[in-house]
């Protein structure tokens, strides 16, 4: 390996343990059980404000990132919040305020929503991605770093 090749930079394909924290301290995901997620770096698989911040480091370091909503999952569209017919959803389904639905947009998209609230006739569902206008607090380490196959650049992802 050379030296250039020891660092993240673009087309690498990383393997990243991460813990994101919210303001609060509340832990929404991380990669603890799970294994390191694996991406192409510099294709976008990975939020803005994370994948810049990698960039240059090596295997075994560690890095706190604050990302904020801008460079996170945006912020919160009130037009994300739209209220759809209750026999829009199947029969049988209870439908419960916080509970996640899957949509499908016109594109045959799957689009994940949740209740927010219930009402007479309609249900009031909010699009917005569940950590929309929320600042991140990563703690990440790089556990490994490969160079990408040519099929995998030409897909555009890790195999
Ligand atoms: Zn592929």
């Amino acid at each position: 390996m050379t030296d250039e090749q020891s660092k993240v930079s673009q087309d690498m394909v990383v393997g990243l343990e991460y813990t994101l924290r919210l303001d609060d301290g509340e832990v929404v995901d991380t990669s603890t059980g799970r294994g390191p997620l694996q991406f192409l770096q510099g294709h976008g698989h990975i939020i803005p404000g994370l994948e810049k911040e990698l960039y240059g480091l090596g295997v075994g370091d560690g890095k706190a990132i604050v990302v904020s909503a801008a460079e996170g999952y945006g912020p919160r569209k009130p037009n994300a919040v739209q209220e759809f017919p209750r026999d829009a959803f199947p029969e049988g389904v209870e439908i419960q305020s916080g509970m996640a639905v899957q949509l499908t947009d016109q594109s045959g998209h799957p689009h994940m929503a949740f209740v927010q609230e219930l009402r007479q006739e309609t249900v009031l569902l909010d699009l917005n991605h569940p950590l929309a206008g929320e600042t991140l607090h990563f703690d990440v380490e790089v556990v490994s770093l490969r160079e990408a196959t040519e099929e995998e650049l030409a897909h555009g992802h890790v195999h």
